[in-house]
């Protein structure tokens, strides 16, 4: 990193610009920390981040956000971004590489554009989609193949298309697709769906969606297109086909977990543990808020709660350290000083 930028010192680096790291941005600026938000996806414009909402873009309607009887996800992202700038918290677009911690605890969060030194470190670095791992998924990628129904559903009009999963999101996602879709035909590996039941009740009154249960898919067919998924029966062992102009694929979340080089405690699927009254993780002065962290449900809403938490708690955290140290306190110098 040697021809990068000097490092620059903060109180708090927050990894990650969807609803919980702007919410952490919105409660830093308010709480006078000298803090940064990264975000890889965005770009700085005129001094504003722009392209900042993590999964907020790739959502279309928010009806159950307290408050906002109904929004479209990027329109919340941009109202979030504007809220969160004007309490000053500095924005940079930067892809985060690594986070190391010092041996005094002193992080050093390494992104493309520099290094980033704090004391403590929130990460809100959401995740990407679990694939299903079968095969013609990747070779049909972009050709049929699709993780995200707001950005390629107007490309299947008239199709019938395959969802696959038994989530919140594909059942969502599914009725959003009846929009473009002819058919929607809902593949789940078992009988139960784990969707919310008012989500379940949408998709079944739906007259274009059905539902193929206890069946996975287990290839992606067709060339230069997606045309049909090879199924089988998880109780019969029964092999068959569906003819399908697409496949959308929603089945589960990876988070971004593996930044920190240090163990940090997580669950069996990757989730950060956390301690629920402070959400740090057991990294001391590493917290952690939204799609990263081990909870019951991943919603807006628990993600700007958690963030709130995480801010708060990462800022008396900073405090008692400066204090225990005899240092400066939080918020004493300005934003990004250079370290000498
Ligand atoms: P999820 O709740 O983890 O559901 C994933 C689904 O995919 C499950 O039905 C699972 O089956 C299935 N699955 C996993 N691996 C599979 C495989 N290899 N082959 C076939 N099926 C597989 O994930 P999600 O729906 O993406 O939701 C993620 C989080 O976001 C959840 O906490 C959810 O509540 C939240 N969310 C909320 C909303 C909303 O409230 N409006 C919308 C979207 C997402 P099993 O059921 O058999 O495990």
């Amino acid at each position: 990193m040697a021809d990068r930028e000097p490092e620059r010192e903060y109180d708090i680096v927050i990894v990650g610009a969807g609803p919980a790291g702007l919410t952490a941005a919105l409660y830093a600026g308010r709480n006078k920390v000298r803090a940064v938000l990264v975000e890889a996806k965005g770009a700085v414009v005129d001094g504003t981040l722009v392209g900042a909402g993590g999964q907020l873009l790739n959502t279309e309607l928010i009806e159950d956000y307290p408050g906002v009887k109904s929004i479209h996800g990027p329109a919340l992202a941009e109202i979030m971004t504007e809220q969160a700038q004007q309490f000053g918290t500095e924005m940079i677009a930067a892809a985060v590489e690594r986070i190391h911690v010092e041996p005094d605890g002193t992080k050093l969060v390494e992104t493309d554009q520099g290094v980033l030194r704090a004391p403590a470190v929130i990460i809100t670095a959401g995740g990407n989609p679990r694939k299903l791992d079968v095969p013609g998924e990747a070779e049909l990628a972009g050709l049929g193949v699709s993780y995200c129904a707001v950005c390629d559903g107007a490309f299947f009009s008239g199709a019938h298309l395959a969802v696959v999963g038994g989530g919140d999101a594909a059942v969502e996602e599914a009725v959003f697709l009846t929009r473009f879709a002819s058919r929607v035909t809902i593949i789940h590996r078992r009988q139960e769906l784990r969707a919310q039941p008012i989500l379940v009740e949408e998709a079944r009154h739906n007259p274009k969606i059905d539902f193929i249960l206890d069946t996975v898919v287990e290839a992606i067919e067709g060339d230069a297109k997606v045309k049909q998924v090879r199924l089988r029966n998880v109780e019969t062992g029964e092999v068959s086909r569906l003819e399908v102009g697409g496949v959308f694929i929603f089945v589960g979340f990876l988070p971004n977990t593996g930044l920190v080089d240090t163990h940090v405690d997580h669950d069996k699927s990757g989730y950060y543990v956390t301690d629920p009254l402070t959400m740090e993780t057991s990294v001391p002065g590493i917290f952690a808020a939204g799609d990263v962290r081990s909870q019951l449900t991943r919603q807006v809403t628990t993600a700007v709660g958690d963030a709130t938490t995480a801010t708060i708690a990462a800022a008396k955290w900073i405090e008692e350290r400066a204090r225990h140290r005899g240092g400066d306190l939080p918020g004493a110098a300005e934003p990004g000083d250079r370290v000498a």
